[in-house]
């Protein structure tokens, strides 16, 4: 196959790059380097299946030669980004999502959309399964994350019952591992440099909040799964490990064997209060569930940040 992938340079894009390739597959990487780095896709410069566009696809997207499926991922992702960039990340959302589904349309090929837990928004239903419509506050901060996804879903299923594109929405659930941005301001980013540089872990409210982590090498996993099959989804992407954010500190300071202190800050407007998902439909479908469990994806995390000592420099962004 040859691949495009918007939003290629960041953390999951430029893991899914890897994957392609490693199975023989080309790859277009498209991205505009707003949150992501070409860091990620150092190692890949000079692979013959392998060609980088820096381009905006808000703007527009067109690729030479032949493509076979197009796996949509630009968007920012942390909360910190796309409140920095509420109206970019409607545009991508929006227009770039209609750019990314005309050129898979134009090239008969499938059309993966990256989508996100976020569009249940602080769910009702508690765990949730991709038949619960979500419970989204349109005009919030988190609502140009959200809506967008959710448009973006909606964009999607229209072209596939009135156009007939074959797409697939993956729903993803919080993924960490290497390659994530110190300077993001997700939790487990946050709570790692903290860690391992001797600074408080910020938790924010009083941390009973909960999130359900996937290791990112599960998540491309499941990625590759959609693309390969005619699936339309919704499917749910995510491991079902339910920790509070408490939980999650503590495993981290056991990780990195740090001795910093726990720091109460204000909790985020629309903080979910909880996420889980139901990953029934992924193991029927796709016959997709996670392997690598917190502890030991933690672990492997920590290692590369070990590593890289450079990554470390500067504070976390809380
Ligand atoms: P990331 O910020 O590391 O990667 C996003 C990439 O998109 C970056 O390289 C960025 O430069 C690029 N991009 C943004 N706007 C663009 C534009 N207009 N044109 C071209 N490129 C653009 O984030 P990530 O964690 O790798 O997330 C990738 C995708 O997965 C996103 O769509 C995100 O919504 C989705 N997702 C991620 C998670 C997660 O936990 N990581 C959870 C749910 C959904
Ligand atoms: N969070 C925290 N400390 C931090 C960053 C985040 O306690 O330094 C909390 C945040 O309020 C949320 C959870 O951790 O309840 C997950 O936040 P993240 O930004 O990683 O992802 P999302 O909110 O999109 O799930």
């Amino acid at each position: 196959m040859r691949v495009v992938i918007t939003g290629g340079a960041g953390f999951l894009g430029s893991h899914l790059c890897d994957a392609l390739l490693e199975r023989g597959d080309g790859v277009v990487c498209v991205d505009d380097l707003s949150t992501g780095r070409l860091a990620n896709l150092e190692h890949l410069r000079d692979h013959p299946g392998f060609v980088f566009l820096e381009r905006d696809v808000s703007r527009g997207l067109d690729v030479a030669g032949r493509v076979d499926a197009v796996a949509h991922l630009a968007s920012p992702a942390s909360p910190p980004d796309y409140l920095r960039r509420p109206l970019e990340t409607l545009a991508v959302g929006s227009r770039g999502t209609e750019h990314a589904l005309a050129l898979a349309r134009r090239h008969g090929a499938r059309f993966l959309l990256a989508s996100t837990s976020e569009v249940y928004g602080s769910p009702a239903v508690h765990p949730q399964p991709e038949e619960y419509w979500g419970n989204v506050n349109p005009i919030g901060p988190r609502s140009v994350y959200d809506e967008a996804k959710r448009f973006s879903e909606a964009l999607a299923s229209a072209h596939a019952r009135t156009l007939g594109t074959s797409t697939g929405i993956v729903r993803i659930f919080n993924t960490y591992g290497p390659r994530m941005s110190a300077r993001d301001g997700r939790v487990v980013t946050n709570f790692i440099t903290q860690a391992l540089n001797g600074e408080p872990l910020t938790v924010y409210g009083g941390g009973a909040q909960t999130r359900s982590f996937c290791y990112v090498d599960d998540l491309v996993r499941g990625l590759l799964a959609m693309l390969d099959c005619a699936e339309p989804g919704p499917v749910n992407l995510g491991n079902p490990e339910e920790r509070t954010m408490l939980e999650l500190a503590e495993l981290v300071l056991r990780a990195t064997g740090s001795r910093s202190p726990v720091l109460h800050r204000t909790l985020p407007q629309d903080d979910p209060p909880r996420r889980r998902p139901v990953i029934t439909r992924a193991g029927q479908t796709l016959g997709w569930s996670p392997e690598i469990g917190l502890e030991e994806g933690i672990r492997r995390t920590v290692a590369w940040f070990v590593a890289r000592p450079e990554e470390l420099r500067g504070a976390a962004l809380t």
